[in-house]
């Protein structure tokens, strides 16, 4: 296992877990807890991918599917009620598309089981927003 993937193992993990923080009546302790790991995330993230993996936002960051390559894309997933969009990689845009988890554009106004496909910034549009980050 290299080191993005051991990396991408504790985003998944934290994924799946993290949810329990966020219900009504979680202890101070949990909240803390919550915090460090997301720091200690945000920690790990710069040293194994670098300092434009602290950016969030389109298109900037890790894509939060497989956390293993910066995100280029941002996409809703079908069926996903969250209406949560995830930074996306080239690669799992890729998958995505071919396992039929993504609308088009135009189904995104129609319901919320639709899904989106927005397209990737512009460079213009890339060097504002890199020009942005506080990184
Ligand atoms: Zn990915």
């Amino acid at each position: 296992m290299t080191r993005k993937e051991a990396l991408a193992t504790l985003h998944k993990f934290y994924d799946a877990v993290s949810w329990q923080w966020f219900l009504p009546g979680v202890s101070q302790e949990g909240k803390t807890l919550k915090e460090e790991v997301q720091t200690a995330l945000r920690t790990l993230d710069i040293a194994v991918h670098g300092k434009q993996a602290s950016c969030t936002g389109f298109g900037f960051g890790l894509c939060k599917i497989c956390y293993l390559r910066y995100s280029v894309y941002t996409v809703l997933l079908k069926g996903d009620t969250s209406g949560y969009a995830y930074p996306c990689c080239t690669r799992c845009l890729r998958t995505l598309v071919s396992e039929r988890r993504l609308e088009r554009l135009e189904q995104v106004l129609t319901g919320a089981s639709s899904a989106v496909l927005i397209a990737p910034a512009t460079s213009h549009a890339r060097r504002k927003a890199v020009h942005s980050c506080s990184h």
